[in-house]
């Protein structure tokens, strides 16, 4: 164990203290029960471990309350809390952390997933994973297994329990499978919609989370015209494309109409900003913690001699996605494939390599690509970009995401 940590769990049910110690101490920390909050309130003061896990519902000083008073004393850097809680409402995480909770696992405790849990709250981390990275069409074959054939679907997950979804294209499929496999019993998740060309959205009515009940997801995106998101929604599941309709979802599903603008979504801040692509399609920007995380696609960037380049597009993007942590961005063409695809709405990898250097972005995620690119292809332009990179002497890290990587931010 590397980073072997101190753990106070507080809860009044033994059996479960028991479960959570357990884990603990086989992922190699150290744990140590207390049945009674009063108790535990002076050993955590004077003993300051790294971490608690609190119950919410006890007798006497509930959870919350535990909470509010160790936070009069110490601050987040000094001690971690976690409320360990069987409720799934919004609400009460909103109270935990208004309360000075770092993060929120709910019960059951998972064996699987508790120890990430924890880890993700005590470092603060928030996972970026790939489900598909794929641009306009899917594109499943034997000379696309290492990059994954499905399109466009990404997510962070939040210490606090968040979860935003970007794109609902193929590889939302495995996302759903992946959440039921989990067997959680209440799903939350924002889904955020760039635009709706159908790689984008091909499977929200295959995203099988939202027909259980008791799951709740907001669907968030752009009017296009007068058809707001929900409509767009609704269209695509209005009998002619799809058999059933959105009064099938058995989840808790609203919606909500973005405009180019900062919105706090989830107690999360996220920006928005229209890009250069047919219709109206949005960029986000998600500032969590000292870290931003930048999804846009689908986007244009023309070359500076083209009569289609506008200076003040480039230095607003540029401007979006200065010092992101991650920049993830539609990458559809290796350069030599560019000519003839001008003013499809998407970019040739160099021009996204300059855009990167240009806002000193960390790094750079390739995606969206061409149905036509297998493997060797894309491998070709990650190749390309980082040549670029390297000649112009900077550390920004360049890849191609494989489908079902997990990133780390
Ligand atoms: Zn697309
Ligand atoms: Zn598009």
């Amino acid at each position: 164990m590397e980073n072997p940590k101190r753990v106070f769990i507080v809860d009044d049910y033994a059996s479960i203290a028991v479960v959570a110690k357990t884990l603990l101490e086989n992922a190699g920390h150290e744990a140590t029960i207390f049945t009674s909050s009063t108790e535990a309130l002076s050993e955590i003061l004077s003993q300051k471990p790294d971490c608690v896990l609190l119950d919410i519902m006890m007798p006497g000083m509930d959870g919350l309350e535990l909470c509010r008073q160790i936070r009069k004393v110490l601050s987040p850097s000094e001690l971690k809390i976690i409320i360990c809680s069987s409720k799934s409402f919004d609400y009460d995480r909103v109270q935990a952390q208004e309360a000075g909770a770092d993060g929120y696992i709910q019960k059951p405790i998972e064996h699987e997933t508790f120890i990430d849990q924890i880890n993700a709250v005590t470092s603060d981390d928030v996972t970026v994973r790939f489900w598909g990275a794929r641009g306009t069409l899917p594109r499943p074959g034997r000379d696309t297994n290492k990059y994954g054939g499905n399109t466009m679907c990404v997510t962070m997950s939040f210490p606090q329990g968040q979860f935003f979804i970007f794109d609902a294209g193929s590889g939302l499929k495995y996302l759903g499978d992946d959440l039921l496999a989990q067997g959680r019993k209440r799903i939350t998740g924002r889904l955020f919609i760039s635009h709706p060309h159908w790689d984008h959205i091909s499977t929200i009515p295959f995203f099988a989370p939202l027909y259980v009940p008791g799951n709740e997801f907001q669907i968030i995106g752009v009017a296009q015209g007068g058809t707001s998101i929900s409509d767009q929604v609704k269209a695509q599941m209005g009998g002619i494309y799809f058999p059933i309709t959105i009064r099938e979802f058995g989840a808790h599903v609203h919606f909500l109409d973005l405009h180019e603008g900062t919105y706090e979504v989830d107690r999360i801040e996220v920006q928005t900003m229209l890009l250069s692509h047919p219709g109206n399609c949005l960029g986000y920007r998600v500032n969590y913690g000292g870290r931003s995380i930048c999804y846009v696609t689908d986007n244009e960037l023309f070359f500076a001699d083209s009569e289609f380049y506008s200076e003040e597009y480039e230095n607003r993007l540029t401007a979006f996605v200065d010092g992101a942590d991650v920049l993830i961005t539609d990458a559809t063409y290796l350069d030599e494939e560019y000519p003839g695809k001008v003013g499809w709405g998407h970019s040739c990898v160099s021009q996204v390599v300059e855009l990167a250097l240009g806002a000193q972005v960390k790094s750079l995620y390739l995606v969206h690509h061409d149905p036509s690119q297998n493997d060797d292809a894309i491998g070709r332009k990650v190749d390309f970009a980082r040549d670029l990179i390297s000649e112009r002497g900077s550390s920004l890290s360049c890849m191609a995401p494989l489908e079902g990587q997990s990133v780390v931010v």
